[in-house]
């Protein structure tokens, strides 16, 4: 789209000081999630009068916010998680950042914030990354997470929606998500607490569906679980998701089964790519609503044979126990199951340019 002959959407402004090379390495050895962040930041501005303005890549560094910034008392706030990756043959990849791009816009609308153009969130994320080529870590399995977010700048206290915006990407390098060791994860089911209602905002990525996810999680972990699983918030029956990962189901027969996007549920790429592929292998795949207590019984019945949650920073992840105040049981033999583990990895070695990419999921940075 950009001609060569045009000056760049995201002009690069080097960083004066970027972290020495030595640092940099032992940073990348071992880098956690989202604690260790990379040299440069894209960033653009939106206001009433001027629209998208002020482009560019720029050092990361703190922002200043009035005590009055919009955002601090109203939540007007939406981010994206996408990653790049390093194909075998040393190229850097992103996976399916159209859909991020058009997710980014959705959760805007549902927050009466301005649409960023999808070309201009494609060229933020990838003039950054090749800015910040360096922070992408050798390791294996490794990954630069990407967070595109922008949020109500405009320093006012009345409720309305902002008359201004900043729009910022930052990187970070990034190892595994959940502590490894453990093959699958046990969640909690919050009986108490919901995290998305009908007319609600649960398919918008912002940032306060996890600040209401965040009592449940920690009960969750309060008892002994690592994830929290929530139910729909009219009969407190449904399956919905995790606090930021999406649910599938395997059967006995073959079949998958995940929720259906009606509103309450975060539309995930991983969610919709798994669901791609199973049909691509031939496998019988439903959105349907699937109730706690069917979850229970079949799996105590046999009927159910795999669980896992899916997303961008964790991938594929098996659940093998389900707890909660009037739930206890587990999933298969408690690891990863044949299905699970299969979907896992075509989809990994597709992210990772080691399979065909059939459905042009995956775009290279040049
Ligand atoms: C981001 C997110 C997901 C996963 O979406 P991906 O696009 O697969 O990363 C699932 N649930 C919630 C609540 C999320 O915020």
């Amino acid at each position: 789209m950009t001609h060569a002959d045009q000056p760049p959407a995201f002009p690069l402004t080097t960083r004066a000081d970027p972290m020495p090379e030595d640092a940099r390495m032992a940073l990348l050895a071992d880098p956690g999630f989202g604690r260790v962040f990379s040299d440069h930041m894209a960033m653009a501005r939106w206001s009433t009068e001027k629209g998208w303005h002020d482009m560019g890549v720029v050092a990361r560094r703190p922002i200043e916010l009035d005590p009055a910034t919009s955002v601090l008392h109203y939540a007007q706030e939406i981010f994206e998680g996408l990653k790049a990756y390093r194909a075998g043959d040393g190229a850097i990849t992103l996976f399916r950042p159209d859909a991020n791009a058009r997710r980014f816009r959705q959760s805007a609308v549902r927050m009466a914030m301005p649409e960023l153009p999808d070309a201009l969130f494609l060229e933020s994320v990838r003039a950054l990354v090749r800015a910040d080529r360096e922070w992408l870590p050798a390791l294996e399995g490794g990954s630069l997470y990407l967070r595109p977010f922008m949020f109500a700048s405009e320093v006012f206290l009345g409720v309305k929606p902002s008359a201004e915006y900043l729009y910022l990407v930052i990187a970070s390098p990034a190892g595994g998500y959940f502590k490894s060791g453990s093959p699958s994860i046990s969640v909690w089911v919050s009986e108490d607490f919901t995290r998305a209602a009908p007319g609600g905002t649960g398919a918008a990525k912002c940032g306060g569906n996890y600040a209401a996810s965040l009592q449940a999680q920690a009960e969750a972990i309060r008892e002994g679980c690592d994830q929290v699983v929530f139910l729909d918030a009219v009969e407190r029956r449904q399956i919905e998701e995790l606090g930021g990962m999406n649910l599938f189901f395997v059967f006995d027969d073959g079949s998958l089964a995940t929720p259906p996007l009606t509103g309450t549920i975060l539309p995930g790429i991983t969610r919709d790519s798994i669901l791609t592929l199973a049909r691509d292998e031939g496998l019988v795949v439903r959105e349907e609503h699937y109730a706690i207590d069917a979850w229970e019984a079949d799996a105590r019945s046999g009927r159910l044979r795999e669980t896992f949650a899916c997303g961008t920073a964790a991938v594929v992840t098996p659940v093998g126990r389900v707890r909660g105040r009037t739930h206890d049981f587990a999933i298969g033999n408690g690891g990863p199951g044949e299905i699970t583990s299969r979907l896992r990895d075509r989809l990994v070695a597709i992210q990772r340019g080691e399979a065909p990419d059939t459905h042009d999921w995956v775009q290279r940075i040049t």
